[in-house]
């Protein structure tokens, strides 16, 4: 399997089988919605945090296979991470997505979304689970 098949396996197992998606805003976490209206993905995270670690993220919401499974990647790769480091992994995130220079290693199935930078329209769909935590992280003071 070369990198490109592994990626769409990835993306396409996520899609199929969403990680951490709730019906409601659990008790104890915070809420951000983001929206992407050039797709119609809509999306709600809920996010636990414990200080200045994010203890939990979990998200409800529809739209493409891209932004899903964007949605639950996002909340495996953040897990226990500190505010900075996630902002510091978005910003990587995003710089990947544009096919910009990133920090690989930072990354687990979300090296997945490496082949975005081919697609400049799913941008918004891959990037807005990130951009909707870190709009919540960086408004929460
Ligand atoms: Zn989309």
């Amino acid at each position: 399997m070369n990198e490109q098949e592994l990626h769409k396996q990835i993306i396409l197992s996520h899609y199929n089988d969403p990680q951490n998606k709730v019906d409601n805003l659990p008790e104890g976490y915070l809420i951000q919605k983001g929206v992407n209206p050039s797709c119609g993905d809509e999306l709600e995270l809920y996010v636990k945090l414990d200080g200045n670690t994010i203890e939990d993220v979990k998200y409800n919401g529809s739209g493409c296979s891209i932004c899903c499974a964007s949605a639950s990647i996002l909340t495996q790769e953040v897990k226990n991470k500190s505010i900075s480091e996630v902002i510091s992994n978005t910003y990587q995130f995003e710089q990947m997505l544009k096919g910009e220079e990133f920090t690989e290693d930072v990354f687990e199935d979300a090296i997945a979304f490496k082949g975005i930078a081919n697609f400049p329209a799913r941008f918004k769909c891959a990037f807005l689970p990130w951009k909707t935590l870190s709009d919540l992280l960086t408004n929460k003071e």
